[in-house]
């Protein structure tokens, strides 16, 4: 039997390079869940039951049925493991993305013996939910950095809120 990944975020938004690794993650793993967490460093933009129903109608045109949406609370490692997952996945972009999810991904290890698997981000390394919100909030179309169901609940959103 395949083993089950996690894979943690904000999502605040769900973007174009976080689709990229839930599609090669889905591949390598039997099950990914897709946690919606809360970054303590960040302030929540979008409604996370928003985020979760766009990014579930994402992976049904994406024809994904390997995974499945939560939004959780507390500590990423602890929920990881209550749900059955021995893996947690995170994207790398760059190098300061690997020095940041290193620190993470040692104690995860050290505290919750729950490893971590890196998937690279490829041609989509630019692509940032903040960048994507910065562009929005000034007015522009953001429809080609995100999956057409988020750029859905982001028109609904007034410019600058
Ligand atoms: P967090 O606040 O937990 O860092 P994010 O939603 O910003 O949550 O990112 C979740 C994960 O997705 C992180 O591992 C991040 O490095 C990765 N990621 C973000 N943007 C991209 C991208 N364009 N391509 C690949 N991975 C990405």
């Amino acid at each position: 039997m395949g083993m089950i990944g996690f894979y943690a975020g904000s999502f605040d938004p769900f973007t174009n390079g976080h689709l990229a690794i839930v599609k090669k993650s889905t591949k390598c793993f039997e099950k990914v869940i897709i946690g919606i967490g809360k970054n303590t460093e960040k302030r929540t933009r979008t409604s996370r039951e928003k985020m979760k129903k766009a990014i579930e109608k994402t992976l049904k045109e994406e024809k994904i049925n390997n995974a499945e949406v939560i939004i959780y609370e507390g500590l990423t490692a602890k929920v990881a493991k209550e749900r059955g997952a021995e893996i947690l996945i995170r994207g790398l972009r760059n190098g300061t993305d690997y020095q940041y999810e290193e620190t993470i991904a040692e104690i995860n290890d050290e505290y919750s013996k729950l490893d971590t698997c890196y998937f690279r981000a490829g041609n989509l390394g630019y692509l940032s939910s903040s960048m994507v919100m910065d562009l929005f909030n000034a007015g522009e179309d953001v429809t080609k950095f995100v999956p057409k169901a988020v750029a859905e609940i982001l028109k609904s959103k007034k410019v600058g809120e």
